[in-house]
């Protein structure tokens, strides 16, 4: 490997083809009649990822393509908007049927969050509120905008909940919400990660003269056409998810509406918007996972020291073992999850929270291994994906709420009969038993390596019908 410019990695590959367990695993799922026809689908979207997706988020990515303010809206570069357009084009949102739009995006993330899938868990999740909790009215004047990839901004949606004291006790919010005498509200506070501010968002905060946190939606126009009042604050200098913007942002007497009861802010937001947010976390962080798994594979094959690849020496080769076996058992783990939600089944209540820090944690573990295979080319930000890989990796570990936070959650479900129930049926006995057996018991500091414990089962269970699936 003489020049750096010769590492190409997985790019120019077809992400779905050359990925056989995640092919027999959505093949397996498929509907006779629908089988063939969403595979190709599939393929094609693995081309584009691959191929045109890949080049166009590359030079999105460069420092003089990062997006700016323009007066109180964020302006993307001309590749940043051309990719997220391509990508929605390709079907990411509902009615795409879950299993298939999960596996996009776990596609997609192969090029990192890129500066789309942050933007597209958060639409999705958006389109999942308005569709459970709208008003007609709202469904009918915003469900389009959202899914309208000519917009100037495709994929607009976002979901503003922290604020500088914290967020990860979203109880604590001090936004003020008050009601004026047309039904509509006016915001006032300051929310202090706001990512992809677009078109519209939800938004927390507290009706006047209550604890109880509210949710609301905010569009960037008012219905009369002008101007909604909020200030686009400073862009944050982000390390990772840069192809995206998140800003501060301040609510002066900010038109909004309310969605949902008032008083089930806070249930609603969990089990819709948050929801789906944290199940893009795993479909992200399993495709970030596989890709640092393909480079590390492809560097093991190119890489000459000695006369031979690295991979013929054992350290090495054991190391790429590792990483396969550890990608292989967060696959299945995610695809269960998928089709768990996508059946309802209540395993799901345990899965999302636990597989948000499980996997997330995983891909951290796998963009580190490769790096250290990578070694001293694993710091050059020109010479492969990796260290804009391993920032986004941690990114995923942290928004959409921490570890303890989402222990607290997986536990709490775990102590729901049925969640359990359905979840333990899962795990080997020896973990269902330990779990079920405790349950209650787990001081904050146990819940995470609980969980971690869990995780590390359920991968070891459904590994032992890997062989069953084709490809
Ligand atoms: C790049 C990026 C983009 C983001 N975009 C958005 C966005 O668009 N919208 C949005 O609303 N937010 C966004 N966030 C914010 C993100 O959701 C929060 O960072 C996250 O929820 C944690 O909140 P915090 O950073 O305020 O940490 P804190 O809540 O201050 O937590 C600090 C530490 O204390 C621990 N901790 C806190 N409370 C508890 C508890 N009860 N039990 C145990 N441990 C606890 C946490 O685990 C953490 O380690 C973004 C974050 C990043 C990094």
């Amino acid at each position: 490997m003489a020049e750096k410019e010769e590492f190409k990695g997985a790019v120019g590959t077809n992400y779905f083809e050359t990925d056989p367990l995640v092919r027999g695993l959505v093949c397996g799922a498929l509907p006779d009649d629908r089988r063939e026809t969403v595979m190709e689908e599939l393929s094609a979207f693995g081309a584009a990822c691959g191929g045109e997706l890949a080049s166009l988020i590359t030079t999105a990515h460069r420092d003089e393509n990062k997006p700016k303010i323009d007066g109180n809206r964020v302006v993307y570069c001309a590749e940043q908007v051309q990719a997220r357009r391509k990508a929605m084009d390709l079907g990411l949102l509902p009615p795409v049927p879950l299993v298939e739009r999960m596996t996009k995006a776990y596609l997609l993330n192969q090029n990192g969050e890129g500066g789309i899938t942050c933007p597209l868990a958060m639409t999705d999740g958006l389109v999942a509120l308005l569709e459970s909790h709208g008003s007609a009215d709202q469904k009918k004047r915003y469900l389009p905008l959202l899914r309208d990839s000519s917009v100037d901004t495709p994929l607009t949606a976002g979901q503003f909940v922290t604020e500088k004291q914290g967020g990860s006790n979203v109880s604590e919010n001090e936004t003020r919400a008050v009601q004026q005498a047309d039904g509509s509200w006016r915001l006032t506070g300051l929310k202090w990660f706001c990512s992809n501010p677009g078109d519209l968002w939800v938004t927390t905060a507290k009706p006047e003269g209550s604890e109880i946190v509210g949710l609301f939606l905010v569009p960037r126009l008012k219905p009369d056409g002008s101007p909604n009042t909020h200030k686009l604050l400073d862009l944050k200098n982000l390390s990772g998810t840069y192809g995206k913007a998140t800003a501060e942002i301040e609510y002066e007497g900010t038109y909004a509406e309310s969605i949902g009861r008032p008083s089930h802010g806070l249930a609603i937001l969990l089990g819709s918007v948050l929801k789906t947010s944290r199940i893009h976390v795993a479909a992200a962080s399993l495709g970030f996972g596989r890709r640092a798994l393909v480079e590390a594979t492809t560097w093991g094959r190119e890489r000459i020291v000695l006369k031979r690849p690295i991979h013929d020496i054992p350290h090495v080769r054991s190391k790429l073992d590792a990483m396969k076996d550890r990608q292989e058992g967060a696959t299945m783990a995610v695809f269960r999850m998928f089709f768990a939600v996508e059946a309802k089944d209540p395993s799901a209540d345990v899965l999302i929270p636990l597989l948000k820090i499980g996997v997330s944690r995983d891909a951290s573990r796998q963009v580190r291994d490769a790096r250290l295979l990578f070694a001293g080319n694993a710091v050059d930000r020109d010479f492969s994906i990796l260290p804009r890989l391993s920032e986004d990796a941690l990114i995923q570990e942290i928004w959409e709420g921490t570890h303890p936070i989402l222990a607290g959650q997986a536990l709490k479900a775990l102590r729901r009969q049925r969640s359990r129930d359905a979840f333990l049926a899962i795990l080997p006995d020896a973990i269902a038993d330990l779990l079920s057996d405790r349950l209650g018991d787990f001081s904050d500091d146990e819940s995470v390596s609980v969980c971690i414990h869990a995780y590390e089962s359920l991968k070891t269970s459904l590994l032992r019908s890997r062989e069953s699936i084709p490809g």
